[in-house]
């Protein structure tokens, strides 16, 4: 006989998170017995490489009546791990976490309470971001492009820790994109969502397994999986451009008759040609980044490899969404 359903699942993708492990534990637990609810905690070894598996294992083993560990066979990504952590989870509400304890596990309390609200969405604003402020910088420039061009509104992006509701969960988890953004998914799927204020702290050890070009990576994933208003762009300069191209070619060809021949300018023409030059390439790469997804989509790879997965007797899970059968990309970040 499997255990009932627990009220809660927690969500924690792990990556080479050796030196953060042993802290988020002595954190997460008591945060989670001090609620009083029946939770389950749900980890996803993204191929770390360094001892987490070792450490997870350790923890299961000490917790296994509240711990299920997934192990992937190779790194697959945040939000890979945070898909199959999904679809194992039981739990009536899902909260989402990252290992590193830049979001304090005691504010989960503050999540369920809202879900208990009958709210099916909990997404989250940071107060106080403690990040690299360059990072600050673009985010707040994605947030902005993200909330003009996408039909996606949450205030904050970026913070991965947030609540949905079983309903939101199943809607995601028979989700088969591949490229995908969670937080901003759920918001799509949410009938009822809400926003609380968090608190964010440093990375608690260990270094910020995003370098500028997974952050590029991950952020043309929530432009091109939530619109397609970049291409629709490029026409309208297409038709700009061409437009004033005509009207020049017609100015000049009047100038030729008036003031005869002219070859001023030279450099000035250099400087626009490069520049459009540079916006066609622009325009190549954007239909690249579409077409790829397409191309990732159509082959129907699994969107991950699960190697094993550690859970109690008696409270062995099927997964909402069946790994091998999901369809996806298999990309190490
Ligand atoms: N993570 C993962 N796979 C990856 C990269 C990161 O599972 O390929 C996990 C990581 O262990 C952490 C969370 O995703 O729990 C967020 O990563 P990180 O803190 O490095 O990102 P940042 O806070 O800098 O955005
Ligand atoms: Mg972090």
């Amino acid at each position: 006989m499997p255990r009932p359903v627990p009220k809660l699942s927690v969500v924690i993708p792990v990556y080479n998170e050796e030196q953060v492990l042993p802290t988020l534990f002595a954190r997460l637990y008591p945060a989670l017995d001090a609620l009083g609810i029946s939770y389950e905690c749900v980890f996803v070894n993204d191929g770390s490489k360094d001892r987490s598996v070792a450490l997870l294992r350790q923890q299961f083993q000490r917790r296994p009546q509240h711990t299920r560990v997934v192990l992937f066979h190779a790194n697959f990504g945040q939000h890979s791990a945070v898909m199959a952590g999904l679809s194992y989870a039981r739990g009536e509400y899902v909260v989402t976490l990252d290992a590193d304890l830049q979001n304090p596990p005691e504010e989960i309390g503050k999540i369920v309470s809202m879900l208990d609200q009958g709210y099916d969405y909990v997404g989250t604003i940071r107060q106080q971001r403690q990040d690299y402020w360059w990072r600050r910088f673009l985010s707040a420039g994605m947030n902005r492009l993200r909330e003009r061009i996408t039909p996606v509104r949450i205030t904050d992006q970026g913070c991965m820790m947030r609540g949905y509701a079983r309903s939101v969960v199943t809607a995601l988890n028979q989700t088969r994109e591949i490229n995908t953004f969670i937080p901003a998914l759920a918001s799509l799927y949410a009938m009822n969502p809400v926003e609380v204020p968090i608190g964010h702290e440093e990375r608690y050890a260990g270094q910020s397994k995003y370098s500028l070009y997974s952050l590029i990576r991950l952020n043309f994933d929530l432009i091109t999986g939530f619109s397609v208003v970049p291409l629709q762009l490029f026409s309208m300069i297409g038709m700009a451009v061409s437009t004033i191209a005509a009207l020049m070619m017609i100015t000049l060809l009047i100038r030729r008759f008036l003031v005869g021949p002219e070859a001023e300018g030279l450099f000035t023409l250099f400087a626009v040609m490069f520049f459009f030059i540079g916006l066609a390439l622009f325009g190549i790469g954007l239909l690249g980044e579409y077409v790829g997804r397409i191309y990732a989509q159509v082959r129907e790879r699994p969107r991950y490899i699960i190697e094993a997965v550690l859970e109690a007797d008696g409270d062995e899970v099927a997964p909402e969404a069946p790994a091998a059968a999901a369809i996806g990309l298999v990309t190490a970040q």
